[in-house]
């Protein structure tokens, strides 16, 4: 037999601290600027929308946070997750690389996306909050975040971009098995989504604008606040339990990896795995990151690390980060998670000082790479985590090429079930490769603000 397929952890490995990479990091982050008047933000401009503990946690310079026994029961449902060596992609890529995945799609949501929903609407539910207010673009972060209300009784409301709201019913009927309220956006309910209809009463919405009026609910209720699914510090600090659970699963398997590797949108699943061990990099071991994202949206590859909104209406603080330029609209790739405009301003600042590698792929390679990994592996993978999927399969061809052996961890973020239409794409024939024009990208990146 072989050694191990699966190296499972116990409920009790769980981790019980999130490991806060700002403590670490040998240049810290520039901080957010309000979008009014450009100074730093302070925190009281934030505890409209956000409880005081997650404001904490987007400044803290702490090495180790706690995670709540609260979290940490709730975790338990599907946590620790799966770390799987990938033997039967190994034989069918003939490679003498070993590939191991940490497999995030066991959550009930069906990815990484539950890590921070519970903490988040645990958080706010301490706070005395009683609703939380959404976006969601492809629907997996309005999935996690209604597991996570109706886990702590508490209301959900999510606006889905109307174009996903029409194209994804499914995912709507999935976020109303716990309770929440779906509003495709546009909507009436907000001043954001009136001043669209009323001058596009068929506008198909777009991420920014939900972002938009998300917010505006959260603001103008004492009750209600707003969770953000990415991007953020605080959220990138609850997805590293995926990476300390794996090198606690690395250690079980006698091994270590040269390279981990996740599929980059806003960073949370690639930050979550490659954090802890890039802990190990500040202290002098050798190990590559690689963050993979697609050609039709390049913020890391082609972006430039400059201060800017997170949303197309300017509501948000400017952050300095990796960017496509807040008006940049990537073609429709399948994606969705991986269509945004701007980049984690910690995977930002670790890029610019060169711990971090960025690859970008095109649709179709990517999910020819899905379908090679689903019928060796079996499990279908999500258009984002093929991304990674991608990735690693580049890598070990690489090692097969120059004949030696080298060890690959990846993140498979999630599972693609929700995603036959992509797939059915796909198979058409019909795919097309968007990558994104320079002429397009030169023209956003000159409306950057001048700060
Ligand atoms: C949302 C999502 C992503 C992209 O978000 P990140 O913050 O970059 O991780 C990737 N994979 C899946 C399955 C997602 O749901």
């Amino acid at each position: 037999m072989q050694p191990e397929k699966k190296i499972l952890l116990s409920e009790k490995e769980i981790p019980r601290q999130w490991y806060n990479i700002q403590a670490d990091m040998p240049n810290k982050l520039l901080p957010p600027l309000h979008p009014a008047t450009g100074k730093p933000v302070v925190p009281e401009d934030l505890m409209p929308i956000f409880p005081l503990e997650l404001i904490r946690q987007e400044v803290s310079q702490e090495r180790w946070i706690d995670i709540p026994d609260e979290v940490a029961n709730k975790y338990r449902i599907w946590r620790p997750t799966p770390l799987i060596r990938a033997y039967e992609l190994e034989k069918a890529l003939d490679t003498p690389a070993r590939i191991y995945y940490k497999y995030e799609g066991a959550s009930p949501a069906g990815s990484h996306k539950a890590n921070t929903s519970i903490p988040q609407a645990y958080y706010n539910k301490v706070a005395g909050i009683k609703r939380l207010a959404t976006e969601t673009g492809a629907g997996q972060w309005g999935s996690a975040l209604s597991l996570a209300c109706s886990f702590y009784d508490m209301e959900c409301i999510v606006y889905m971009v109307k174009v996903s709201y029409r194209q994804k019913p499914y995912r709507r009927s999935f976020m109303q098995i716990y309770g929440a309220e779906v509003i495709a956006s546009p909507s009436a309910r907000t001043q954001a989504g009136r001043s669209v209809l009323a001058v596009a009463p068929d506008s198909p919405g777009s991420l920014g604008l939900a972002i938009s009026e998300a917010v505006e609910e959260a603001a103008g209720r004492e009750d209600t606040n707003y969770a953000l699914g990415s991007v953020l510090n605080h959220v990138i600090l609850h997805q590293t339990v995926i990476g300390l659970e794996a090198k606690k699963q690395m250690e079980k398997a006698g091994d270590y990896p040269d390279v981990v590797i996740g599929c980059c949108g806003g960073g949370s699943n690639f930050a979550g795995i490659a954090f802890p061990f890039l802990q190990d990099r500040f202290a002098g071991r050798n190990i590559r990151a690689v963050a993979v994202e697609p050609t039709a949206c390049p913020s890391l590859t082609r972006g430039v690390f400059a201060y800017d909104y997170g949303d197309l209406g300017k509501l948000t603080p400017m952050m300095k980060m990796y960017t496509l330029g807040h008006n940049f609209m990537p073609s429709g790739i399948h994606a969705g998670g991986l269509r945004y405009h701007g980049e984690s301003p910690l995977i930002s600042q670790l890029y610019h000082d060169g711990y971090i590698e960025a690859r970008a792929y095109n649709q179709t390679e990517v999910f020819e790479a899905a379908v090679g990994f689903a019928k060796a592996e079996g499990i279908v993978p999500a258009p984002e985590s093929s991304h990674a999927v991608r990735g690693a399969i580049v890598e070990a061809l690489q090692a097969r090429e120059e004949g030696r052996a080298k060890t690959i961890l990846f993140c498979l973020s999630g599972h693609g079930h929700f995603d036959m239409a992509a797939y059915d794409h796909y198979f058409s024939g019909q795919m097309e490769d968007t990558p994104c024009e320079e002429t397009e990208l030169a023209a956003n990146l000159a409306d950057l603000p001048k700060v």
